[in-house]
C-alpha cells in the first residue's frame, strides 16, 4: 500500500526508531510516546483494522504478542506491568489504518480508560 505510513515504515521508505523484527512484523518507538515506554508492534502486510483479520492471522497475531511480552521484558516493566492495545476505528480512536499493537508502561494506568 504506497499511501500507508506504516507500510512505507516497514519498507524502509520512511525511518523508525526499530526496537526489534521477526518474520512477520517490525516494532518500533511511538513518534509521540505516552508513557516511558511506547513501542508499536506492526505486521508486515498491510492489515487495515483488526475487523479484517482472518484465518491465516491467528500466528501472526500470536507472534506479536509475544514479542510485546519479550519486549516488555527487555524494557524492565514485565513485572511492573503494561498495556498492550489494538485500536480500532473512531471509536477507539484508531489513527493509522494499519493495524499496530501499542505496548506502553513504566507509569501507573487508570482503568477505565479514557
Ligand atoms: P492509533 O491511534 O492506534 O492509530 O495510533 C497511531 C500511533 O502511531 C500514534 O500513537 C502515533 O503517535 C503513532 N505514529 C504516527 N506516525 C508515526 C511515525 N512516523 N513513527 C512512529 N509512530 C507514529
Ligand atoms: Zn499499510
Amino acid at each position: 500500500m504506497k499511501d500507508c505510513l506504516f507500510c512505507r515504515i516497514v519498507a524502509g521508505e520512511i525511518d523508525a526508531d526499530l526496537v526489534a523484527e521477526g518474520d512477520g512484523w517490525v516494532a518500533f518507538h511511538d513518534i509521540n510516546p505516552q508513557a516511558p515506554t511506547h513501542v508499536l508492534i506492526v505486521p508486515r502486510e498491510h492489515i487495515a483494522t483488526t475487523n479484517d483479520l482472518g484465518p491465516g492471522h491467528e500466528a501472526l497475531i500470536g507472534q506479536m504478542v509475544r514479542a510485546a511480552a519479550e519486549l516488555a521484558e527487555r524494557e524492565g516493566i514485565a513485572g511492573s506491568g503494561y498495556r498492550l492495545v489494538f485500536n480500532c476505528n473512531r471509536d477507539a480512536g484508531q489513527a493509522v489504518f494499519h493495524i499496530h499493537l501499542h505496548v506502553l508502561g513504566g507509569r501507573r494506568m487508570t482503568w477505565p480508560p479514557g
